[in-house]
């Protein structure tokens, strides 16, 4: 056997959470396996302004996740499965992908645009994303695009929006060092931004005066660093801001020329405020009353206030409110657009910010322009050479699935994600996957619960094996690398949907249903050749907009590493910092005071379902676990599902470690270990995302976590609340 050519080295970017780390692969070329290109082990990348070389335990496991017997669930070639014999056949490209055509041009000539749809993925890179986006509003003519991104961030985006009037975290990870005082709510970032975790630890160690208040109801690994831990009944978050902001007003902490001079609504927020007292907030969120009052001073008085935020906030009912309270605060005391200052919403996944940035959502638009202002819709048609852009809004996540359940959907096209594990009652998810006349799944992995429900599986590259750009928490865009080989017959994400785009355009053509082509004679929607081409596209739609990226090239981001935007057409270097002279991007240009009211969780405790349930992430492991979950060495922390209770109510409950439960919640049961956790609040539980309804398959209650909980969203953002439900919890013996 031909010994491997000595190792190449390769920069590009984690594909797990927001912080954006980056790496360099290292591969090898096998001779004897075709001159295939092997990733053999991936290091931090020293040069990145986001990790300077660290990675934590998932990070630097990506090399053996990469070749852990994923060829056996890797998907290799186009699938396609007969259903009424319920086979599965392989296919080539052409007739998947001519197939899919023919029934995506036959379903809108019968139904119109608006009975197809595409679920798609904060894992996707913003070139995927951008050509999908196309396909969907530019060709189809439906806004039916939808992505996880929403279970993820869109809370976050609302609130921006709403106050500082753009989808902007104004920060950069450099404030985590400069910051006196850390206000981290809604986030064990310990566990799930954990290189972020270690620059805020290092900064403590710098700066002894430093003071961290953590507000979440769990007492997790975050939250035992705290000098201060707020542990709030679940969803009370609003209360506890809007204290103390009351708090800071009674007291004459607020910084009034800056409120003068920046901000418009104060004197709303005034009148809102009143009943908010310290005393009502410690009531009702469960904490002392004079541990309110100490975490209003500190946020206040520090000289540089700094808070940080995800799922606890975003993924409620209430979460754009949640997030508008909170950035009240800053707005209040004038802790924003300064070094170390600033209200920084982690994201979730490695591009949800890419996504937003090309508009691949229900409701947005290339560059972050709206699909309900008509100015902007007009903008997109005449970039696209397109008629017009439908104003019928989009199906949001939760909304996308009802439809397919009530038949009004007709086929989805999923890439890259797993709804049938990840969205909220999971079981009607699948009920509705099951009644769609099609369903294409276009994934790396055949693992995926989704793939079950699959009409058409179309194999796709993944992480290692493609390249593009993603942006992370800090608006800051880095490359993704081409390092490895792909397996089969996989291609890239943009190539089969630009493919598909062009097969979809000619059939439409066919039936007389392209008019809304303005220029057919120009040739394709789909020009593109490489990722570059996208890229650039993307770029130019940009001009003159909040995010403007007009400066940078792919060629800058050889040159220069990693941007944050904006970075217009000469611009020597990414924007670091926003709203440094206020300058804030609404119709008045100052920031907006929008008083939220405290709204309690949507489904409350009760007598028949007493427990509050969390739904949670273990340190080691990465939503679904298509790659985290092919390593042993990732279960140490965490082997199973367990349903995690504080030991007092395990007693109350006659229950020891490792006893089985029956888990019922409004919607579906689950059966599983108990673990103890003396982080919990009485009468709260806990159980991990990362195991779904494959794992579950064959105990009582074949779905997975979501199976339990509830599908109700927040009216502005449409984010559901996977982080709390009602459940009962009794001791069984299984069978
Ligand atoms: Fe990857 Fe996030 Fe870990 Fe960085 S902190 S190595 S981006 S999972």
């Amino acid at each position: 056997m031909n010994a491997p050519h000595s190792p190449q080295e390769t920069r590009s970017t984690c594909p797990y959470c927001g912080v954006g780390c980056g790496v360099i692969i290292q591969t090898a070329t096998e001779p004897s396996n075709e001159g295939r290109k092997r990733i053999i082990a991936v290091k931090g990348d020293p040069q990145h302004p986001a990790n300077f070389g660290r990675l934590c335990s998932k990070g630097s496991k990506l090399a053996e996740t990469a070749n852990a017997d994923l060829v056996l669930a890797r998907a290799t070639r186009p699938l396609m499965r007969t259903r009424r014999s319920d086979t599965v056949r392989p296919v080539s490209w052409s007739d998947a992908l001519g197939h899919v055509a023919d029934r995506f041009a036959d379903l809108i000539q019968q139904h119109g645009p608006d009975s197809v749809a595409f679920y798609i993925s904060g894992q996707l890179l913003t070139e995927d994303y951008y050509v999908f986006n196309k396909l969907a509003k530019g060709l189809i003519g439906t806004n039916n695009i939808d992505t996880n991104s929403r279970l993820c961030m869109s809370s976050a985006v609302s609130g921006y929006k709403r106050t500082l009037g753009a989808d902007a975290p104004p920060c950069s990870y450099e404030d985590i060092e400069q910051a006196d005082c850390t206000l981290i709510a809604g986030s064990n970032m310990a566990y799930a931004h954990p290189v972020a975790f270690r620059r805020l630890e290092a900064a403590r160690q710098a700066n002894p005066k430093h003071k961290l208040i953590v507000v979440d109801p769990r007492q997790t690994d975050t939250a035992c660093l705290a000098d201060l831990h707020l542990q709030i009944q679940p969803g009370t978050d609003v209360m506890l801001f809007n204290a103390m902001l009351k708090i800071m007003m009674d007291e004459g902490l607020l910084d009034a020329p800056y409120i003068h001079r920046f901000t418009e609504g104060f004197e709303s927020m005034v009148q809102g405020l009143r009943p908010y007292t310290a005393a009502l907030a410690a009531s009702v969120c469960g904490v002392p009353e004079s541990d309110i009052v100490m975490a209003a001073r500190w946020f206040a008085q520090s000289e540089k206030t700094l808070s940080l935020y995800c799922q606890g906030l975003n993924q409620a009912t209430t979460g754009t409110d949640k997030n508008t309270a909170l950035i009240a605060l800053h707005l209040a005391t004038g802790h924003i657009g300064r070094p170390g200052c600033g209200p920084f919403s982690l994201t979730g996944q490695p591009n949800a910010m890419g996504g937003r940035e090309v508009g691949g959502m229900a409701t947005l638009l290339p560059a972050h322009r709206e699909l309900s202002n008509p100015a902007h819709r007009q903008e997109v048609a005449d970039f696209w050479g397109v008629t017009d852009i439908s104003e019928t809004p989009g199906a949001s996540a939760v909304e996308l699935f009802d439809r397919l359940e009530k038949g009004e959907i007709k086929a989805v096209w999923v890439a890259c994600t797993n709804p049938a594990h990840s969205l909220p009652n999971s079981e009607k998810v699948a009920r509705a996957l099951r009644r769609a006349e099609l369903v294409v799944v276009q994934d790396a992995y055949l693992s995926p619960a989704t793939v079950q429900f699959a009409d058409v599986v179309l194999p796709a590259t993944t992480w290692g094996e493609k390249e593009g750009t993603v942006t992370n928490s800090e608006r800051r865009i880095s490359r993704v690398r081409v390092a490895a080989t792909p397996p089969g017959e996989a291609l890239h994400d943009w190539h089969i949907a630009t493919e598909f785009g062009r097969l979809l355009e000619k059939r439409l053509q066919m039936r007389g249903l392209a008019d809304r082509r303005r220029a057919p004679a120009l040739g394709t929607l789909f020009p593109w050749g490489d990722p570059q081409a996208v890229f650039d596209e993307h770029r130019a739609s940009t001009q003159g907009r909040d995010l403007d990226i007009t400066g940078l090239t792919y060629t800058v981001l050889e040159e220069q590493g990693p941007q944050q935007w904006p970075m217009p057409e000469g611009a020597i270097m990414g924007k670091s910092r926003l709203y440094e002279e206020g300058q804030f991007p609404t119709r008045s240009g100052k920031a907006q005071f929008v008083f939220a009211e405290y709204t309690p969780v949507a489904e409350d405790a009760d007598a028949r379902f007493p427990w509050r349930l969390n739904t949670t992430r273990l340190r080691d492991q990465w939503h679904g676990g298509s790659r985290t979950g092919t390593l042993p060495e990732l279960f140490s922390h965490e082997p199973e599902p367990a349903l995690a209770l504080n030991p007092r109510d395990a007693k109350r409950l006659n229950l020891q470690p490792n006893d089985w439960v029956h888990v019922k919640s409004r919607r579906s049961e689950l059966l599983m270990r108990v673990r103890l956790d003396q982080g919990l609040g009485v009468n709260q539980c806990n159980i991990p995302m990362h195991w779904g309804p494959e794992y579950f398959a064959g105990l009582k209650g074949a779905g997975g976590v979501n199976a339990l909980t509830l599908d109700d969203f927040d009216p502005y953002s449409k984010q559901p609340e996977l982080k709390h439900c009602a459940v009962s919890v009794r001791k069984v013996k299984p069978d």
